[in-house]
């Protein structure tokens, strides 16, 4: 098995514990490498190590920065079927996403590394004539970075690209649950000439390493992607330094679908929103409302849609989705689902786990008639199950698709440009997604509402959160 390490003030190192991390392949239950199981003392000494290189990295033009992020992006294209490969092996990701998400974090990095020339600050007119005010905007510091298991290497790249391009100097943190593609990559870059401690990655806990990180005096700025009740335990543990948090959290993504929408489309949209990465995404569609006129045509599509999902091995041509990530997600989905059954909701397909002999499986399902209090309409599922609405009413379907603690993502299908622009305006999530699938591009901004998060990332916006302003007044 082959043991990964931390990259710490420039090196390849092993936690001070000596303790390790095994990583479960979830498809075939094997145990497929180990990460460090770092602690606070792992933190403190990346956290040091960053805090010494910050000021000096932020001193070189952003363009010289960009380089360093143009590298990354050449070495994951170099090494680009290998790291899908991992990616793939340690959390049963299918192997078309799996490259999907490999790729796309080269591009990232190249993206980011154009922002070094183009990100300025302001000139504003002053009520001097003979003043001058000008805005520069300067990088926060060192920037930690705490990663879910569900897109591990994006998110990382998410984290590192703005940070570095800007000046501040970076500590990532990967969940336990998927280190080793992050360790994969820290070990690729462990041979450039990046000055030691402008990026380190450890491995360890979210209570023990993380919360080290979040509370360690050294750390200016925590951007979190997780659960919200991680990002509540972060707000509150980080509350005495009053350090800025961008925390971009969990969903429960209403689909609306309009009376004069092209239901293949819809049906096509909706799925592919649900399933992918057994439904394992923040943006995903969590649950979906569908018009009466068209109600009985949708949902007699979707759920042949749904039938014809092939989910197996991630290695396998042509695969919906594979395993959950882990025992406990499949015993979670299987409780809400059981739990919504219960509670009156009917299955219309599906509605248990799949012994498929290895995995954690869960089937392609469709729950019809739960109630909008209930459990499966209020609460993130992050699995392969729909709960689908009936609605009559413009205004109840808006007023129940923004009644939940979340506001990440939404959709509308419609061929209606009025009732698009009504709904888009009507929705209160950070973004809305018309005629098409959920899923954001790298030059937007993905920023969640309510317990969705604070502040986000891509874009402009994510660059300018690693970002303060300092106002000098020159009067002449
Ligand atoms: P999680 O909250 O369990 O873990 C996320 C990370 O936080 C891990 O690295 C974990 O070790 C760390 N952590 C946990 N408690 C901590 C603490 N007290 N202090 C510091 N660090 C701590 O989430 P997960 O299960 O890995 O990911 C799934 C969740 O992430 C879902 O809710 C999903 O919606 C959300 N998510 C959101 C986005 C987004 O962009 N909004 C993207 C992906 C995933």
């Amino acid at each position: 098995m082959e043991a990964y390490k931390q990259f710490i003030n420039g090196k390849l190192v092993e936690a001070s514990t000596g303790d390790w991390i095994e990583v479960e392949n979830p498809y075939t239950g094997q145990i497929i490498g180990k990460a460090p199981r770092g602690d606070a003392s792992d933190a403190d000494v990346a956290l040091v190590a960053a805090k010494a290189a910050q000021a000096s990295w932020a001193k070189l033009a952003p363009a010289t920065r960009a380089t360093y992020l143009s590298q990354f992006a050449q070495i994951i294209r170099d090494n680009r079927v290998e790291l899908a490969q991992l990616l793939m092996h340690e959390q049963a990701k299918i192997a078309g996403l799996a490259q999907v998400e490999i790729d796309v974090t080269a591009v990232y990095f190249d993206y980011y590394a154009g922002w070094a020339r183009k990100y300025e600050g302001e000139i504003i007119n002053s009520d001097d004539p003979q003043e001058n005010i000008f805005l520069f905007q300067k990088p926060i510091g060192v920037a930690v970075g705490i990663c879910p298991w569900n897109f591990p290497f994006f998110v990382m790249a998410r984290k590192v690209a703005p940070a570095l391009l800007t000046g501040c100097t970076s500590v990532i943190k990967p969940s336990s649950t998927t280190p080793l593609s992050t360790l994969r990559f820290a070990e690729l870059i462990s041979g450039l000439d990046l000055p030691a401690g402008v990026l380190n990655f450890v491995t360890g806990g979210g209570a023990t390493l993380g919360n080290a990180l979040v509370t360690h005096p050294n750390s200016d700025l925590v951007s979190l992607t997780g659960s919200v009740e991680a990002g509540v335990e972060i707000i509150r543990n980080s509350a005495e330094k009053i350090m800025k948090t961008s925390l971009e959290l969990g969903g429960k993504a209403p689909v609306i679908v309009f009376p004069d929408a092209d239901i293949d489309l819809a049906v096509k949209g909706v799925t592919d929103s649900r399933l992918i990465f057994s439904g394992q995404v923040c943006n995903c569609a969590e649950r979906a409302y569908i018009h009466k006129d068209i109600y009985d045509e949708f949902v007699t599509k979707l759920k042949a849609s749904f039938e014809a999902a092939d989910y197996d091995d991630p290695a396998k041509d042509g695969v919906a989705y594979s395993s959950q990530v882990d025992r406990a997600q499949l015993e979670k989905i299987t409780g809400m689902v059981e739990r919504a059954k219960a509670a009156g909701a009917t299955v219309l397909t599906g509605g248990a786990p799949a012994d498929k002999g290895t995995g954690y499986f869960f089937q392609p399902t469709i729950l019809e008639g739960a109630a909008h209090d209930s459990e499966i309409v209020q609460k993130e599922i992050f699995g392969p199950v729909l709960p689908i609405l009936s609605w009559n009413d413009y205004d109840d379907v808006i007023a129940r698709a923004n009644d939940v603690e979340y506001g990440l993502t939404s959709s509308v299908f419609t061929t209606n440009i009025n009732t698009t622009m009504q709904a888009i305006k009507d929705l209160n999530f950070g973004e809305t997604y018309v005629n098409r699938e959920h899923f954001e591009g790298i030059q937007g901004f993905h920023a969640g509402w309510r317990k969705s998060g604070i502040g986000g990332a891509d874009g402009k916006h994510g660059l300018f959160e690693y970002l303060q302003s300092q106002v000098a007044y020159i009067r002449y």
